[in-house]
């Protein structure tokens, strides 16, 4: 997705050979009007899926999902990072080990909100690992529920996530692809580059 990309080459910030910051944009600030494009694509990818529900984790999935469920018209479900009081009854729950804070968290979806007729739509952020994904991957499982495919906004294909989950036989549509973030320099996978 071209515009993503040329956000990333302008505000993206290299904080390493393996982290990139999109603060301004994605994970603190965010661009209503880049998270609506971004929205409409994976609405255009997935649109023939019959997908009943999104599924996320919080914080930073929650603009991209929540533009897609918009536009396709079906709800979106953020998966829970913290215990809550009042999520105490009927909770799956699973645990993602997380690749920028180098902890392992439990993560939780009330059992209302997933169900085993859904045919459930996966957004995050970034893929790195591919962690999160699986997290919320087992959660759908718990659910009885159908996974129909994993839409991410900037994966690292230099990390292991992307071959993970595509190996398995899912679908993950990335929207850039990112192959190197050495030197200091964001390089796209050269399949991405229009
Ligand atoms: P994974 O679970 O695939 O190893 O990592 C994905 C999760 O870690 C995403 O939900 C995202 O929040 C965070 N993450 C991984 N790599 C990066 C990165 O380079 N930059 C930012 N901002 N977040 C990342």
């Amino acid at each position: 997705m071209l515009a993503l990309k040329n956000k990333i080459k302008v505000e993206g910030k290299v904080l390493s050979d393996t982290v990139l910051k999109v603060d301004s944009f994605l994970n603190h600030q965010i661009d209503p009007q880049l998270m609506k494009e971004i929205g409409q694509e994976f609405a255009k990818l997935f649109h023939e899926a019959g997908i009943t529900k999104i599924v996320t984790i919080e914080s930073s999935g929650i603009a991209p999902a929540t533009m897609a469920g918009l536009i396709m018209d079906i709800p979106v479900v953020f998966a829970r990072k913290r215990k809550s009081l009042t999520l105490s009854k009927n909770l799956y729950t699973a645990s993602v080990y997380s690749f920028t804070k180098k902890e392992t968290s439990e993560i939780s979806v009330s059992g209302d909100f997933i169900q085993p007729n859904d045919v459930v739509l996966i957004i995050d952020d970034f893929l790195a690992n591919g962690q999160a994904v699986l997290g919320l991957i087992d959660i759908i499982e718990q659910a009885g529920a159908r996974l129909s495919g994993v839409g991410i906004v900037i994966e690292k294909g230099f990390q292991s996530g992307g071959e993970l989950l595509r190996k398995q036989g899912i679908r993950v549509e990335s929207l850039a692809i990112v192959s190197s973030l050495e030197n200091g320099k964001v390089v796209f996978a050269e399949e991405e580059q229009a």
